[in-house]
């Protein structure tokens, strides 16, 4: 779950990191009336779930009130990486000395977490890291005894020569670190920590993602979600319990059990095709997630070919075979669709596929291949 920038920001505050005040508006006249009350001038930012809102316009300084009621009618309402822009972010403009990044994210290879810096601050971290690797520095922490006090120290001194700046970052580096755990976060970072002409360290953005798996546990944290920004698609599975994540690609896929969603993407790929999504009915087979998964993959418009591929275990084959049948019963589909099943009642849901005028596979290559081809010959 991702967290807005307003929303990070407090967290990190309430973890004792110099952060300047914000207020959040969504209303040209109210960003107006936030920047009269900060006087001065003050930086409007969207308040999107999407990086590099900086390159799409997205952040914008404004010398005086009347500026920034001109910004805020321009970025509510745009459009960034297909997000729509609803509220902004008003904080007083930060005078910058030097821009750099620290982060810290969980590290599957090492199994923990890993404290990440670079002093090339402000640009795309991703940027960074493929074209000038030597410039960032990273520590790996023990989660039993947490970021370490000489490895904040030693990550510091890579951004700053200054002792003072260097000890206010390693402080912020270790508060970053407790901000992440309290989280339950998968990712915390600052991209910029700045330095300001006089010499103080701060905080100027803030992006935490939130492991869903620990929203359970942590419900003020799952309080913060605002579905409103979030892809209708996805907030429309997550309520029926599908895990549904939209791709770039033209195969629609429905699988059930998320290895076998990720083998069958490994696939489409693997015989040229791209996947539209990854979808996970999930191990029961209710035909109601089958309707919903069906219903997600056909509003799609990249969609040009749609791929069933179901093992049944617990899942049963009819169950989903019904779920089909039901969802294109009243909607004819305008696309191609091919099933594979295979499993627990493989036999009665060919039959009830095929009574209703569709055709049931069991071999998955077979079944990956015709759904590549139908998409490339559809597209
Ligand atoms: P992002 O593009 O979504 O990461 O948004 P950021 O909040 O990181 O802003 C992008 C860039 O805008 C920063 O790297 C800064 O260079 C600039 N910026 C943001 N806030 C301020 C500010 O208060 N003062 C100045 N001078 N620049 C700012
Ligand atoms: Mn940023």
């Amino acid at each position: 779950m991702n967290l807005h920038e307003y929303q990070a920001r407090a967290l990190l505050k309430a973890a004792g990191i110099p952060v300047p005040d914000g207020d959040v508006a969504t209303s040209p006249e109210e960003v107006e009336g936030v920047a009269k009350r900060m006087g001065g001038a003050v930086v409007v930012k969207a308040q999107v779930h999407a990086g590099g809102r900086g390159k799409a316009g997205g952040v914008k300084l404004a010398k005086s009130a009347g500026e920034a009621r001109v910004h805020a009618d321009k970025i509510l309402g745009m459009q960034i990486k297909g997000l729509i822009v609803d509220k902004v972010l008003v904080v007083p403009a930060a005078e910058i000395a030097s821009e750099s990044y620290v982060g810290v994210i969980v590290d599957r290879a090492s199994q923990r977490p890993v404290m990440m810096v670079s002093p090339a601050g402000g640009v795309d971290i991703e940027e960074v890291a493929a074209k000038t690797p030597e410039r960032i520095f990273q520590a790996s922490i023990d989660p039993r005894y947490g970021l370490l006090p000489h490895q904040a120290t030693s990550l510091a001194f890579q951004l700053y020569r200054e002792p003072q700046q260097v000890r206010q970052a390693a402080t912020i580096m270790r508060q970053l670190y407790q901000a992440f755990l309290d989280a339950g976060a998968s990712l915390a970072e600052i991209n910029p920590l700045i330095t300001t002409p006089d010499g103080s360290v701060v905080a100027l953005d803030a992006k935490i993602v939130i492991d869903d798996n620990e929203l359970e546990r942590r419900e003020d944290i799952a309080r913060l979600r605002d579905p409103a920004a979030e892809d209708p698609a996805e907030v429309e599975a997550r309520e029926v319990g599908l895990s549904y994540i939209k791709l770039d690609g033209n195969v629609g896929c429905c699988v059930n059990g998320a290895g076998l969603a990720m083998a069958t993407m490994d696939l489409v790929k693997y015989y040229g095709g791209e996947p539209a999504n990854f979808l996970d009915i999930g191990g029961s087979s209710n035909p109601h997630k089958v309707i919903t998964a069906l219903n997600i993959i056909t509003r799609d418009p990249s969609v040009k070919s749609i791929l069933f591929n179901i093992f049944g275990g617990i899942t049963r084959c009819d169950d989903v075979a019904n779920g089909i049948v039901t969802a294109t019963a009243n909607t004819k589909l305008e696309r191609p669709i091919v099933i594979r099943l295979t499993g627990t009642n493989e036999s009665i849901a060919v039959d009830i596929l095929k009574k209703a005028g569709f055709e049931a596979l069991t071999d998955m290559d077979e079944a990956v291949q015709q759904a590549v081809k139908q998409a490339r010959e559809a597209a």
